[in-house]
């Protein structure tokens, strides 16, 4: 790996990250050892770090940049917001241009219904609104012991106490003692992983079963909500069997319970519909927004509300919840540019008709190499899957950490693969050319070449 420092500044600036910084998902000792990779400037879909080395952006900076870097409307929009109103708040009955104007925006582009939008400054504060929101729902229609909110193992819902405990990620919760009570998990339906002897349709089926299995086992009356997101993103890009959504709409149904869709990987086009819930026919009361609703540029997340569950909560006092940041008016300026060149540059629509199939047809080209279990991708997101054995599915011992290695190739090699254990992730900006996505495709199978190499040694 090129790991050599030419710049003395990137050793100053490692150097302030040891002393100083404490970075998320991170274990501070070895990223001190190592130093991290310093950024320092973007363009399109590449960045550079502070050797000068290019490199594609395959995450789209964490999921977020759907228009690309260094666009400049985006920038224009932020700097006329700060000098004609920098900031104001939105509680105590004030609002201001912006967030009203995106409000109104959001609502337009939203599935069916979903027309009310609570503004946070993250996905996390999204989900911890959410939890908030249909507690206070339910205790407002007469039922307050509907409390109970359903996850999935594995699922990602945000890091602060609320989210990280509607996520089911297993080494979250052995810090801090979470999940919180009255949040509970279901198997995810993640065939390639845990589907066994099962065909991933039977798996699919199997799978949205532990949904009503679940609301039994609580009760009706306990349940509050289900949230899951439409493809599991940090997760390790898990698309579901076929059949899962389908099953899981039949038995929500069945049941007086709120689905909540986490929109904040899927949201803004990332699947070549506007939202995950789109392109799987879902129809959520609710709605958690937040990385492409900015492109990342400021912060900024969301919670929106169907009329349905609007209804109840405006006919029953005050929701007493919400951040100094709620609709913050420069995040709210640039996620209203954002969607403006979203919808007039048709990059949705590109990405649906032209760039995500070129995509994935050439992702897939990659199943042919022996260190390549299974290639799947929806959209702008993929998943490569490593194994030692493409037959059984059988995966590499832990320690060897293959995902790992083959993510420090692709850096090596000018290209951001994300490790999930040893599932190799991408989700690219929106506006990925096709001549990208070959330089993406062919630094990731130089990457796994090399890969096997070493694993092999
Ligand atoms: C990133 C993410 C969150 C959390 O968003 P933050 O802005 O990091 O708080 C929540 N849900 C999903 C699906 C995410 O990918």
């Amino acid at each position: 790996m090129t790991n050599q420092i030419n710049n003395p500044q990137t050793r100053q600036w490692q150097e302030m990250s040891q002393r100083h910084h404490l970075a998320p998902f991170s274990d501070y000792k070895q990223l001190h050892e190592k130093g991290p990779r310093i950024i320092t400037r973007a363009e399109g879909v590449h960045l550079w770090d502070s050797e000068g080395n290019e490199i594609l952006d395959g995450m789209a900076g964490l999921w977020c940049i759907a228009v690309g870097y260094g666009r400049e409307e985006l920038v224009e929009a932020a700097s006329r917001q700060m000098r004609e109103l920098p900031f104001y708040n939105t509680f105590f009955q004030t609002a201001h241009p912006p967030v009203l104007e995106l409000a109104k925006a959001i609502s337009e582009i939203t599935p069916p219904g979903l027309n009310h939008v609570f503004f946070t400054g993250s996905g996390s504060e999204g989900n911890d609104t959410m939890l908030r929101l249909v507690r206070h729902y339910w205790a407002c229609k007469g039922q307050p012991n509907k409390k109970v909110i359903i996850g999935r193992v594995n699922g990602y819902h945000g890091s602060t106490v609320a989210g990280a405990s509607l996520g089911g990620m297993k080494f979250m919760h052995e810090q801090g003692d979470l999940p919180i009570p009255g949040i509970v998990h279901i198997p995810q339906p993640y065939w390639f992983g845990e589907g066994g002897d099962m065909s991933p349709e039977e798996f699919g089926i199997w799978a949205a079963d532990q949904l009503e299995k679940k609301i039994l086992e609580v009760g009706e009356d306990n349940v509050a909500a289900f949230i899951a997101e439409p493809i599991q993103g940090a997760g390790g890009v898990i698309i579901p069997p076929e059949s899962y959504w389908p099953r899981i709409r039949e038995i929500l149904a069945k049941y007086d319970i709120l689905f909540v869709a986490d929109e904040v990987i899927c949201g803004f086009g990332r699947t070549g519909e506007w939202f995950g819930s789109d392109y799987y026919g879902n129809s959520p009361d609710l709605m958690t927004i937040a990385k492409g609703l900015t492109s990342g540029y400021v912060p900024m997340g969301g919670l929106v509300v169907s009329d349905k569950v609007f209804e109840v909560i405006n006919e029953c006092g005050d929701f007493n919840h919400g951040f100094t940041y709620s609709g913050h008016p420069v995040a709210a300026a640039v996620a209203l540019e954002n969607i403006r060149i979203l919808r007039e540059e048709k990059i949705i629509e590109k990405v649906k008709a032209e760039t995500a199939p070129y995509l994935q047809q050439r992702l897939r080209e990659l199943a042919d190499h022996p260190l390549v279990g299974e290639v799947r991708g929806v959209g702008m997101l993929g998943a490569i899957e490593l194994v030692k054995d493409k037959q059984t599915r059988e995966r590499y011992p832990e320690e060897l950490a293959v995902g790992m290695i083959c993510r420090g190739h692709c850096f090596a090699n000018g290209l951001v693969m994300r490790a999930v254990g040893d599932t190799m992730i991408i989700a690219p900006p929106l506006v990925i050319s096709r001549d990208e996505i070959d330089e993406l495709v062919s630094k990731a199978r130089l990457s796994l070449d090399l890969t096997l190499r070493d694993v092999q040694a």
